[in-house]
């Protein structure tokens, strides 16, 4: 019955709500190890065994929301907060450079200091100093305006998680002033400036059901992100989910394999998160069809302080310095480092230097 259920996921178009509780109702560890393995086989007939890099760089801790789960809230008062400078920044990034990444994430909390000019210049800067490298941003939400700004500055991809796609949900999750509504506004609106658009939820996440998991699940199928990021819900300290259970690394497996099959072209990454709650999750997360590591390009002074949950891995595999770790780990589950920025299929490369 549920290897039905994973035919008709492959054969496109998505399943029905009820199907997809009745999958994750299924889960079992022969249907995961079954699920994997197509995974795997999609995620290597469209781009090999191999996996993108993509450098992050948090730019700051700074934030102006106060998400529950988050420990970079601006009601966190307990942490040490700091920004980089823009030479810190394009330093980090040229050191990724150097060292083959063809792709920058510069992520950070909403923090009103980085205004659409600095972001501009930023983005302007890296762009100049590494030649043939994609950008992408992971800024939280903007108006359209300057969105469109960011994108003319030559930022090509976007990644705001949705969350969750259920609204109640969501409204356990936020306070009032943030909405799904405004979330999936901006996701429609970074679409529809040409941007590779990233979506994505935290598995485990407080109040989090099989059904909020369909629905993720549905609006995924219904937006086809060019990239999804999922991870298990890590709690933090200072925050009002301290006391609450980290998520469940199996689920959160399973739920990869379950997105490769759905969209097999999806840019999937095995996330700090997963690498965090397992010492070997990003390899597990490789072997139920992820395909991107995104190593932390940050100066090492400041990694500690991106706290956006507790234990967040930020050495060893998962630092830029780490890469010959990164590809021993890789070579263990049969994959390897794919040289390039690792664009989406379906967008054509603009830039003529790679
Ligand atoms: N301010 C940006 C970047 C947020 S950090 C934005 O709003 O998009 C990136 C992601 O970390 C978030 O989208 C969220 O899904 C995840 N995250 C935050 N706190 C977390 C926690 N406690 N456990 C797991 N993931 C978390």
């Amino acid at each position: 019955m549920s290897l039905q259920l994973l035919d008709k996921l492959a054969e496109g178009g998505g399943l029905s709500h009820a199907e997809y509780v009745e999958l994750l109702q299924a889960r079992s560890p022969a249907l995961a190890e079954e699920l994997f393995a197509r995974a795997r086989h999609v995620r290597d007939r469209i781009y090999g065994p191999q996996v993108f890099l993509r450098g992050l760089v948090e730019l700051s801790s700074y934030c102006r929301n106060d998400c529950y789960y988050c420990g970079l809230r601006r009601s966190n008062h307990n942490t040490e907060r700091y920004r980089l400078t823009p030479e810190q920044i394009l330093a980090s990034c040229e050191v990724g450079y150097r060292l083959g990444f063809r792709t920058f994430v510069l992520q950070g909390g909403e923090d009103e200091y980085f205004t659409d000019e600095r972001v501009v210049a930023l983005v302007r800067s890296v762009k100049a100093s590494c030649p043939g490298s994609a950008v992408t941003l992971s800024l939280g939400e903007k108006s359209y305006e300057s969105y469109r700004r960011l994108r003319e500055a030559g930022a090509e991809r976007y990644l705001l998680r949705h969350e969750t796609a259920d609204p109640e949900h969501y409204r356990k999750l936020h306070p009032e002033s943030l909405t799904l509504e405004k979330r999936l506004r901006c996701l429609h609106d970074l679409r529809s400036l040409g941007y590779q658009t990233g979506a994505g939820f935290i598995v485990g996440s407080p109040g989090q059901t099989l059904d909020c998991l369909a629905k993720d699940l549905a609006f995924l199928a219904d937006f086809k992100p060019e990239m999804i990021g999922i991870g298990p819900f890590m709690p933090h300290h200072d925050t009002p989910f301290a006391q609450a259970p980290a998520g469940d690394l199996d689920l959160t497996l399973f739920l990869l394999g379950v997105i490769r099959l759905l969209l097999p072209t999806v840019l999937l990454p095995a996330t700090t998160a997963l690498g965090s709650i397992h010492p070997r999750g990003r390899e597990l997360g490789v072997l139920a069809g992820a395909n991107v590591i995104m190593p932390n390009l940050s100066p090492p002074d400041v990694r500690s302080k991106y706290s956006i949950y507790d234990n967040k891995l930020s050495s060893g595999a998962e630092a830029a310095e780490g890469l010959e770790d990164l590809r021993r780990r890789l070579a263990e589950v049969n994959c390897r480092i794919a040289p390039g920025r690792g664009d989406h299929p379906n967008f054509v490369q603009q830039d003529e230097t790679q």
